[in-house]
């Protein structure tokens, strides 16, 4: 059985004291599942989030960081310092980080394979932009960014890797890719993986959906035979809709 997640990314929200007060919300109110269910606040309130869910069935992860151990590399936070607060799991190639920040398929390779080392878990991200899928070319970008980011990685590394597959044009825009998009491509996904590893490992990786996923259409998405959760940027900011996403699942 694959493990099933619903993780949020709060991206650039919430002050502290509104990290504290939706993370006790969340705590207080989080549905009975089997699902994990992971929060990543921005870098600065991940310690006191990770306090708050000490005894909760709620992880955090970061959205972000450096490939490095340690040095001069002014405004990155190192695998080493997440895991001092008790972070062990990053989120690492999210488009916005690709897009904004020039993140490219090499730099997320190293940054993947020093969160491996450090024994960290990885929700990885890719996915195409809407050109790509207007032209027909999803399946190859898709196929691209995960063999450049992840196939250096040896077979033992990959249950320490779950993978977030969001179409650029779905996220942040109200347009959710229909169930039978997310089923196709996470099923193409699965595919690749099993060509470039084993069955072993393609049946066990667990991947997600995102862009756009809300409490009218989480239930519809995650009944997908190869969807295993869903990575939520928006609806994870407020309590009432995480919480009705988690029971969706
Ligand atoms: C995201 O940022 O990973 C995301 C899926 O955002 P949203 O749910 O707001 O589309």
């Amino acid at each position: 059985m694959r493990s099933k997640i619903v993780a949020g990314n709060w991206k650039m929200n919430k002050n502290l004291t509104e990290t504290e007060a939706l993370v006790s919300e969340l705590v207080a109110k989080v549905p009975d599942t089997t699902a994990e269910v992971i929060i990543a606040p921005t870098f600065v309130n991940l310690q006191s989030a990770a306090k708050h869910v000490e005894n909760s069935i709620i992880q955090v992860a970061a959205q972000n960081m450096h490939f490095a151990d340690n040095g001069a590399f002014t405004g990155e936070i190192s695998a080493e310092m997440l895991k001092d607060i008790d972070v062990d799991i990053v989120i690492l190639g999210h488009s916005e980080r690709r897009s904004h920040f020039g993140e490219t398929d090499d730099l997320l390779a190293k940054k993947v394979n020093q969160a491996i080392e450090k024994g960290m878990r990885v929700i990885f991200c890719f996915g195409e932009e809407l050109e790509d899928r207007k032209s027909g070319n999803h399946f190859n970008v898709v196929a691209s960014q995960l063999k450049n980011g992840l196939y250096a990685l040896p077979a033992e590394a990959w249950s320490k890797i779950v993978l977030a597959y969001e179409p650029v044009w779905a996220i942040g825009t109200g347009e959710t890719a229909s169930p039978e998009q997310a089923q196709e491509m996470h099923a193409f996904i699965r595919k690749e993986i099993e060509e470039a590893y084993n069955s072993g490992i393609s049946e066990k990786v667990t991947i997600l959906y995102g862009g756009s996923v809300k409490p009218n259409n989480a239930e519809e998405i995650f009944s997908q035979p190869d969807v295993d959760g869903g990575l939520i940027g928006g609806a994870s900011l407020k309590c009432d809709d995480f919480t009705a996403i988690i029971k969706a699942i």
